[in-house]
């Protein structure tokens, strides 16, 4: 059983896939065009916010909203080490600094009051990443914090479309929020694809500037730090195919997840807390303080799983012993610890039973 299985999702939407596909060659526009459009205006409409800029990835959703914020060189940018180097990699880009923050044990999600540590610190960009699909629970308060303190906040969203957090969509709390379409996440194209949302009309346009060599309009580059990122037209009308089944996948998800902590039921194994609306079940990731045996036994029973991710960013080899010093606990705790089980809307009722019985068939 793997991980995840995209064959799955394709074979079961081939129709309207064909469809969007015949659709962007007849129209005969192939970049910004038509279908970015609609796609761009029915995802903010489903998030709830005023300005959707899609771009080609989800990094660079990251990195030209930061840019917008006005992060420049030297800028230290507040972000968790747990969450894959995605934020640190944009945030190098611009030759600015990660300010690394710990992370809640149990929500896995950054905690309020690191991010007052960095706030007291100077600190004026911070990240919040909604981790594994789970809303971050204390978002509104950062929001608020934030705000108070004239600190520009931006959510990674990427694993988390649809999450929300009393009603309100993640995404809506900060300055801006970065998502990717990458073909895995909850809303996925069938290549690469990402963008950046806003309430803010100036911040969108900026946005919107960046994402193609800092045109104000053709050929008139006005604005630096430009890139060229942008979303193709047959992977937004997929998207476009795509987003009204976004819910129902997410409560498959959750379903799924739901199911794991019913049935799994080892001394040795701390399954995530259950969680409803505000988790859309992007992965499952339990804990085990002998990790690597289940997975070996896992594996040896055909069942595919995953560690999200293995080395906190400050850690990274990249980075030599620039962050000799840093030391965040709990992100060091989970890395060693955590394993990601199959989730996926696609998965069967008897391939979630199989997940259940061989983790408490386990003999550590
Ligand atoms: C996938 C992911 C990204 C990056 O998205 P890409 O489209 O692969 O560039 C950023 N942040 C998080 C949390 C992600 O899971």
């Amino acid at each position: 059983m793997q991980i995840n299985d995209l064959s799955a999702r394709i074979k079961a939407n081939e129709q309207a896939i064909t469809g969007a596909i015949q659709r962007v060659l007849t129209s005969g526009w192939l970049v910004l065009g038509p279908e970015v459009k609609q796609f761009e205006s029915a995802f903010a409409q489903y998030l709830g916010v005023e300005y959707c800029v899609s771009v080609g990835n989800g990094t660079d959703a990251i990195e030209l909203a930061l840019r917008a914020f006005g992060v420049g060189p030297g800028d230290k940018v507040a972000t968790v080490a747990n969450a894959g180097m995605y934020t640190a990699t944009a945030v190098r880009a611009i030759g600015a600094e990660p300010f690394f923050l710990d992370v809640d044990l149990n929500t896995r999600n950054v905690s309020l009051i690191e991010v007052e540590r960095a706030i007291a610190a100077g600190v004026r960009f911070v990240v919040v990443t909604h981790l594994y699909g789970l809303a971050t629970p204390e978002i509104s308060q950062i929001a608020q914090l934030c705000a108070g303190s004239g600190a520009k906040l931006l959510e990674d969203c990427a694993q988390a479309h649809g999450a929300q957090v009393g009603g309100r969509m993640v995404g809506t709390f900060g300055d801006a929020a970065s998502f990717s379409f990458y073909p895995t996440k909850n809303l996925g194209a069938l290549g690469d694809g990402g963008a950046a949302t806003t309430r803010h009309a100036d911040v969108a346009e900026r946005i919107r500037r960046l994402r193609q060599y800092g045109w104000t309009d053709k050929y008139n580059v006005e604005f630096d730090g430009a890139r060229n990122t942008r979303l193709d037209e047959m992977q937004a009308a997929i998207l476009s195919t795509f987003l009204p089944g976004l819910d129902a996948g997410n409560e498959r998800r959750r379903e799924i997840a739901a199911r794991y902590n019913a049935g799994i039921c080892h001394p040795q194994v701390e399954p995530p807390a259950a969680a409803g609306p505000e988790y859309v079940g992007h992965l499952y990731v339990l804990r085990s303080a002998q990790r690597d045996s289940l997975r070996q036994h896992l594996r040896a029973q055909g069942i595919a799983s995953d560690i999200h991710y293995p080395v906190p960013d400050y850690r990274q080899p990249v980075f030599g012993d620039r962050y000799a010093d840093v030391r965040l606990s709990n992100t060091e705790r989970l890395a060693v610890e955590i394993l990601t089980l199959p989730c996926y809307p696609e998965m069967t009722d008897a391939q979630i039973e199989q997940v259940v019985a061989s983790v408490n068939s386990w003999q550590p």
